[in-house]
């Protein structure tokens, strides 16, 4: 179990990676992508409408360089260009041009050797993988290495995305829009951050579909087909089920949770209305996110010990917490994911009861599903995780060590209180003052302090 659940950890950290982004109000930058795919490869077509502005003057985009351009035009002409690292430098007949038209085609391989040859592009990627997976399944997880990009803070996007009818998109932001034709799905969308992730799977792979109504929302699970599903650990063996009424009980499960931990985020935080959720499990080992409009889990999320304590109500608490944050300030694991944890366990302790949330916090004191030796951290150093060292035993049993403490200093409606006091509705990305001043204002910073105290 150990292992299954560090993995899981690890790769929940990375849900609320996002660049902070200033809206501006400027042309949108259209991109048209039409995308094939045959042979464990992606056939891209793209149109790209871009302005420049007294921002941007610069004539170079980010793009991989491992992917191989086959045509490429500019304004009509045959594009010149150079390529260096991840950037693409364009060569403008007319500097001063203003709107620039691009047209390429190239190919994305997707099978594992050759996407390894371009995860070698990715040294500053959060994931080692970025788009392959298998043969029904691709996730994009950064835009900028597969599509010309920049980022600079000053544009907003529209994306069309066009797949094969027998495929469909989803995307870290709601479509604005979807048709179809005879034989493509479009999807649209827009957005204003720096990053821009997305799935296309093949549309008739998911044999189980789950459809539950929630007060006004719908909550739908895409199960892939499987022979076989691990329930539990017993005395550390796993049990596994192969009978389909004993899986439906377990997507059941799974289901109801979800619809369960929806109200309490909704009663507990404050109320957010959703039409539709979307779960949509994925074979990426260890991977689960939540991309605002719908949550990507695999398998390992699928056992009831996992999904008890951990994935799927983790998941649907950064609807409310972690997507948010000043990317990389200080404190940005505690406040997107060791609170968002904290808040999670509370969901626990509102079905499970409070000697089963006294265990699942004694397991985070102890460590208990790390690897690694047990060790003490001070407030300190918990908010001074970087991505780069992160330690995922600081973020998810320290940091949720310290927000526990914490609450139980102030009582869980002052601690609540400040949750909402800080994430809701805020008019720019979150640090850690904005969570301090709301500690202030609810008369608990003399406690708070205390926090720095600590070693736990
Ligand atoms: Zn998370």
């Amino acid at each position: 179990m150990k292992k299954i659940l560090t993995f899981l950890i690890l790769v929940l950290a990375f849900n609320s990676i996002k660049v902070s982004a200033q809206k501006t109000e400027i042309k949108s930058w259209n991109y048209n992508i039409n995308i094939d795919y045959k042979d464990s490869t992606l056939f891209i077509n793209l149109n790209l409408e871009a302005y420049k502005t007294e921002n941007w003057k610069r004539n170079y985009f980010l793009f991989n360089r491992y992917i191989k351009i086959e045509k490429a035009f500019l304004n009509n002409i045959p594009l010149k260009y150079t390529r260096s690292n991840d950037t693409l430098y364009i060569e403008s007949s007319n500097e001063n041009e203003n709107e620039i038209n691009i047209y390429m085609q190239y190919k994305i391989p997707c099978s594992y050797n050759e996407s390894l040859k371009i995860t070698k592009a990715f040294s500053d990627s959060t994931f080692a993988y970025p788009v392959q997976f298998d043969s029904d399944q691709i996730f994009c997880e950064r835009y900028s290495k597969y599509f010309p990009f920049i980022y600079d803070n000053f544009s907003n996007y529209t994306v069309n995305i066009t797949v094969p009818k027998t495929y469909q998109v989803y995307a870290e932001h709601n479509e604005i829009n979807n048709k179809s034709t005879e034989d493509r799905n479009c999807y649209t969308y827009k957005f204003f951050d720096e990053d821009f992730r997305f799935l296309i799977t093949k549309s008739n792979i998911f044999p189980s579909k789950k459809l539950i109504k929630n007060n006004n929302t719908y909550l739908k699970f895409n199960f892939l087909p499987s022979k076989k599903r691990l329930l539990s650990y017993l005395n550390k063996k796993p049990k596994y089920i192969t009978d389909s009424i004993q899986m439906d009980s377990l997507y059941n499960v799974i289901a109801n949770r979800s619809a369960q931990a929806l109200i309490w985020y909704n009663t507990n935080l404050w109320e957010q209305r959703f039409d539709t959720l979307n779960f949509v499990e994925t074979k990426i080992p260890g991977l689960a996110v939540n991309l605002h409009s719908f949550i990507l889990f695999d398998r390992s999320l699928m056992n009831m010990e996992v999904i008890d304590n951990y994935a799927f109500s983790h998941e649907i608490g950064h609807f409310w917490v972690g997507y948010n944050i000043k990317y990389l300030s200080k404190g940005f694991y505690f406040l997107s994911e060791s609170i968002n944890e904290y808040n999670n366990l509370l969901f626990y302790e509102s079905w499970a009861g409070e000697t089963a949330f006294e265990n699942a916090i004694k397991d985070k004191i102890n460590m208990h599903y790390s690897d690694i030796p047990f060790f003490k951290a001070s407030f300190e150093q918990v908010l001074n995780q970087k991505n780069g060292d992160l330690k995922y035993e600081m973020i998810y049993c320290k940091g949720v060590v310290f927000a526990h403490k914490f609450c139980k200093m102030i009582g869980k409606e002052k601690y609540l209180k400040i949750i909402r006091d800080t994430y809701r509705n805020p008019n720019h990305y979150i640090t850690l003052t904005d969570f301090e001043e709301s500690i202030k204002k609810n008369g608990c910073w003399n406690k708070y302090r205390k926090l720095y105290k600590l070693k736990l």
